[in-house]
């Protein structure tokens, strides 16, 4: 089936479907959003992009920027980040504490929130805060090929205003040694990269590079074939949190979501697919995000378990 039909029949049926999920509200800016809102965006290793629905429409990336700042991570300290940062599923809710007393401040994976203010804090090393956000943007801008792509200073500002677990992790963590950079700097600098807003369309071309063994099509090599092997690994037993299993037994591809309802998936070789509904399941993650891409995968026989 022509991909532009597929994703238009995915529209179509999602805006009939009455059970969308809960809508983050912890804080107005997340709170307000449409719940009807659907977007969906494809694009596959010939260069092409497919979308339908509200695909053009920016919404807060969140926890999908956790892919992001991994990335430069690793582009920063390489492989050493391994002994700050764990790779095992954490089975716990994104912003869980527990598992941090047992492994001493040792995050189980990145993308959890405590992994996550782990990578941050290796990317702020030797930047202030301000220079540590341009280059995250500079980052996403240069992989979706679009300087439009802008941090929303209005989520980034409630983020801090409520940020009351991800400071309590972030001084947690920093008890046991394992973040190097101010308290105050890490958590700033990661609002500001979960504020991060682009539409579907923005986000499945910024996913390109996993898809082709690390190379961007606009920005060159990102990282090794190798690195984007275990970044997408990562993804498909961490990406979803709690809900890594179930999304791996639906949909077969490495997942990352975002609290705001985004979830960038990746076909190695094939395709990087973004879709957004805000409506959340009880582990966070977008209710028909999840089900739309449960639909790309089965019509084109993209999950990673397929036969080729
Ligand atoms: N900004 C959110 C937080 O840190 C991101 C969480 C998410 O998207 N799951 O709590």
């Amino acid at each position: 089936m022509p991909f532009d039909d597929l994703l238009a029949g995915i529209a179509a049926d999602m805006r009939t479907v009455t059970d969308r999920g809960r809508v983050a509200d912890y804080i107005p800016s997340l709170g307000s959003v449409d719940p009807a809102r659907f977007g969906i965006a494809l694009c596959t290793a010939d260069g092409a992009c497919h979308v339908a629905g509200d695909a053009d429409l920016p919404f807060s990336i969140q926890s999908i920027s956790k892919v992001f700042a991994l990335t430069l991570a690793l582009g920063k300290v390489g492989d050493a980040l391994w002994s700050r940062v764990g790779r095992e599923p954490s089975g716990s809710a994104f912003n869980s504490i527990v598992q941090l007393e047992r492994e001493e401040g040792i995050p189980r994976n990145p993308f959890i929130n405590a992994g996550a203010l782990v990578c941050t804090d290796v990317h702020l090393a030797g930047h202030s805060p301000r220079e540590a956000i341009g280059e995250i943007l500079r980052f996403v801008r240069g992989l979706a090929d679009d300087d439009d792509i802008v941090v929303d200073e209005t989520v980034a500002r409630s983020e801090q205003e409520q940020g009351f677990r991800n400071a309590a992790l972030a001084n947690y963590i920093r008890s046991f040694g394992n973040l190097q950079q101010p308290v105050d700097a890490v958590l700033g600098t990661y609002f500001h990269q979960c504020a991060i807003a682009m539409s579907c369309r923005q986000l499945a071309l910024a996913g390109r590079y996993l898809m082709l063994g690390g190379r961007s099509p606009g920005a060159g090599r990102i990282v090794t074939p190798q690195r984007a092997r275990r970044i997408n690994a990562i993804m498909l037993t961490c990406g979803h949190y709690d809900a890594s299993g179930d999304f791996a037994f639906r949909v077969g591809l490495p997942g990352k979501s975002g609290v705001g309802g985004g979830i960038l998936a990746v076909a190695p070789g094939r395709g990087s697919i973004a879709v957004w509904s805000p409506g959340l399941n009880a582990q966070g993650n977008s209710q028909l995000g999840t089900l739309a891409l449960e639909r790309v995968s089965a019509a084109l026989g993209w999950s990673i378990f397929d036969p080729v």
